[in-house]
């Protein structure tokens, strides 16, 4: 599993010997589940440089539409600013789009994707399509009084998109990232009204998943209450397994 140390040297084809060279490239496809606030964009990211795979998050997606001020950027905004899901046909093309990008070659961590059933189906689909299956389904789990303190204090960066909180993780100068020395904004949709719908629609919506992955017994639940590195080691060990 991904857990053994030559796993990912043969799939990668970093190993001499013909026969290892032929292993189908096997990948890891790992979806993150959990809350806003959860911490699912950090521990991504984290896993996603770990693995030395791709972090595909549907909202940077978004984002990055709304900034571009494409036509779907604008068709999301309105939804993104309410706390509802964009419709599902289009998120599921934009992300079923990148995950065809050459950094996925090797798998993925995809943060904030599928959070409707329907869009868990179509990446099963897409997944089986290449002969892959998603591995394994970790539900990040934080108190509701917790998500709210996380992100109506939340600050990113906008240039790497790293998080920040102002009373637990404030940066070392004010509104500048520690990591690339860009400024910090506060995301609309972390002001507290927005923040409860996003919440209820996280109930209403993306928590059916918990059980479609967990009848697929690929569900693993951690701990998210707890320092980022003992997250990131919870996480690592679930897949493992
Ligand atoms: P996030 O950055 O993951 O909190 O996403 C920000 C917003 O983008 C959400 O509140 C939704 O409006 C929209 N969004 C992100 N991912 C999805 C998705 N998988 N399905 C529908 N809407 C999404």
């Amino acid at each position: 599993g991904f857990g053994c140390p030559g796993y990912y040297a043969s799939i990668r084809g970093t190993a001499s010997d013909e026969k290892l060279r032929r292993v189908p490239k096997i990948g890891m496809h790992i979806v993150l589940l959990g809350p806003p606030g959860a911490g699912k964009g950090t521990q991504a990211s984290i896993l996603a440089e770990h693995f030395d795979v791709a972090h595909v998050a549907s909202g940077d997606l978004f984002r990055k539409h709304l900034g571009e001020s494409t036509e779907l950027g604008q068709l999301a905004k309105g939804y993104m600013d309410k706390g509802d899901l964009v419709p599902d046909d289009v998120t599921i093309s934009m992300v079923l789009d990148r995950l065809t990008y050459s950094d996925a070659s090797s798998g993925y961590v995809l943060d904030g994707f599928p959070r409707t059933l329907n869009q868990a189906k179509a990446l099963d689909g897409a997944l089986i399509e290449s002969g892959a299956t998603v591995d394994v389904a970790p539900l990040i789990i934080v108190s509701p009084e917790e998500l709210v303190r996380r992100l109506s204090g939340r600050w990113i960066c906008k240039g790497c998109q790293s998080p920040y909180h102002e009373v637990s993780a404030p940066p070392n100068q004010a509104g500048t990232c520690d990591l690339c020395g860009a400024g910090l904004y506060q995301r609309d949709d972390d002001k507290s009204d927005v923040v409860r719908s996003r919440l209820d629609t996280y109930e209403s919506q993306t928590s059916p998943l918990i059980e479609y992955y967990e009848n697929q017994g690929k569900l693993v639940k951690i701990d998210g209450q707890r320092d980022v590195d003992d997250v990131t080691q919870g996480l690592i060990s679930a897949l493992g397994r």
